[in-house]
């Protein structure tokens, strides 16, 4: 008797939400951030023609100690780049 089963290791969620492309060093920066830490973070960008904005993180990496998250509007679209300064 053969029987075949289709590898269905995928797992499944519902709510799949497109993960920010962070470096391991960024990652791992990023999550020393407490949760509200970070949405402050997020929600305080500054974008040239919306001004107050919300970042929608897209990347990030480091660079010279500091965290640098790259994303987009959440108004406009437009490119925003959030630095966050070295722990001390
Ligand atoms: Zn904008």
């Amino acid at each position: 008797m053969k029987q075949e089963k289709e590898a269905t290791d995928k797992p499944k969620a519902d709510n799949v939400v497109d993960l920010p492309k962070l470096t391991p060093q960024a990652r791992a920066r990023w999550n020393r951030i407490p949760k509200h830490g970070q949405t402050i973070l997020l929600q305080s960008a500054w974008c040239v023609s919306c001004k107050d904005t919300t970042l929608k993180l897209k990347s990030g990496k480091m660079e010279r100690g500091m965290l640098i998250l790259e994303g987009t509007c959440a108004q406009c679209g437009g490119k925003v780049v959030r630095c966050v300064e070295p722990e001390d």
